[in-house]
């Protein structure tokens, strides 16, 4: 992983469709890096490859403005930074709309799991410092924290201990605000209006890590195929999503960033009712949410909460969740079975090999 992150890979490919005829959508196609990750976007654009360019660098200007000067707990340009250092002060810290919206949607997910999903998780999620670890890969080293070291962590999580008005949230001392679950997902639903923006776009696929928006329609009409990733082979794909125009999809897995040691997997989704990696029986969740599926505009970012509060949950619990919102739901537990709400059964192919 890393060694991508290290090379922004720029790959163009721009070719016609329609030969000669440049009011036909061309395919425009961008690897890059952004919000810690690799961004892929795919767009069918019209007017040539030059407009494809213009918009796809819109875009990754759309994911780095939100990473710094919203999102980011390490850059001290943005909101969710001001607010961490303002905890405990007894002032109430004024929200930007886009944030005051973010924390409101989040509430709802932080509420309906309960508690699942805690967007206040920030401080137990410092402790383990995954993210650092499934980096350098070295167990020897790695001494997960003591129970005393969680249960004291713990103390500063619990959103219902914020105080969140309209406009304005107060944190109470200690307590650190981490948007890292759903920061792909709202990426997604900011690019989407970057893209409905431009009436050159027809269609296009951009995927922020694990996270996917599908956006408009190919040339050719057929759905899109998106492929969801074996947990238990991370070379192989599970199966595959065909999915018509506007599509939100988030994975959360145990295999994204991990470090092992003595036969232990941990990993970076916290259950944050323990403070420990969630063990709830699952190695991957996957949540799709369409356009207009009544959840605010803001489907990216409940697709990828609700991907996370599912993990947490695990199977039961995690079906119910995700219908309770209306959205799709796949999970794949840890003996490799594979469960789906109703709704998610049309949409999802298995891999002939997996047959
Ligand atoms: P990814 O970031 O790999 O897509 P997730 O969307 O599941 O995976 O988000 C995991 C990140 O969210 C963690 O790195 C951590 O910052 C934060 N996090 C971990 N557990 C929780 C939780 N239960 N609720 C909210 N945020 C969490
Ligand atoms: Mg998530």
């Amino acid at each position: 992983m890393k060694k991508y992150l290290q090379k922004s890979v720029c790959i163009i490919v721009a070719c016609m469709i329609f030969s000669g005829c440049s009011r036909q959508p061309v395919v425009y196609q961008k690897a890059d890096t952004a919000m810690g990750t690799i961004i892929n976007q795919t767009i069918y654009v019209s007017g040539g490859s030059g407009n494809g360019q213009a918009i796809s660098e819109e875009v990754i200007s759309c994911i780095n403005e939100l990473e710094t000067e919203y999102l980011s707990w390490r850059l001290d340009t943005s909101e969710v930074y001001q607010i961490n250092a303002s905890a405990g002060n007894g002032q109430k810290a004024e929200l930007s709309g886009l944030l005051g919206d973010v924390l409101e949607q989040c509430e709802k997910v932080y509420t309906a799991s309960d508690g699942a999903f805690d967007f206040t998780v920030g401080k137990v999620a410092g402790l383990w410092d995954i993210d650092s670890w499934a980096v350098m890969q070295t167990p020897d080293a790695f001494i997960p924290p003591t129970d005393e070291e969680i249960s004291g962590a713990l103390a500063y999580v619990g959103s219902d201990k914020c105080r969140l008005e309209a406009g304005y949230i107060t944190l109470p001392e200690g307590m650190e605000l981490d948007l890292g679950a759903v920061g792909k997902g709202l990426a997604l639903d900011e690019v989407q209006k970057v893209l409905a923006g431009r009436e050159e776009v027809s269609g296009a696929v951009i995927s922020v890590g694990g996270s996917i928006l599908t956006y408009g329609s190919k040339p050719d009409g057929s759905n899109w195929n998106v492929g969801i990733v074996n947990p238990g082979d991370t070379s192989q794909n599970l199966g595959t999503l065909s999915l018509a125009g506007e599509w939100y999809i988030s994975t959360s897995g145990d295999y994204e960033r991990f470090i092992e040691k003595d036969g232990i997997r941990y990993h970076h989704i916290l259950d944050p009712h323990t403070g420990k990696p969630a063990d709830s029986g699952v190695k991957s969740v996957t949540i799709i949410c369409t356009a207009g599926s009544g959840i605010s505009g803001r489907e990216g970012l409940y697709s990828d909460a609700l991907s996370t509060a599912c993990f947490v949950l695990g199977v039961e619990d995690g079906l119910k969740l995700a219908e309770e919102f209306g959205a799709e739901a796949l999970f794949v537990d840890a003996q490799d079975e594979i469960y789906m709400t109703e709704g998610m059964k049309q949409y999802f192919h298995l891999s002939n090999a997996e047959k």
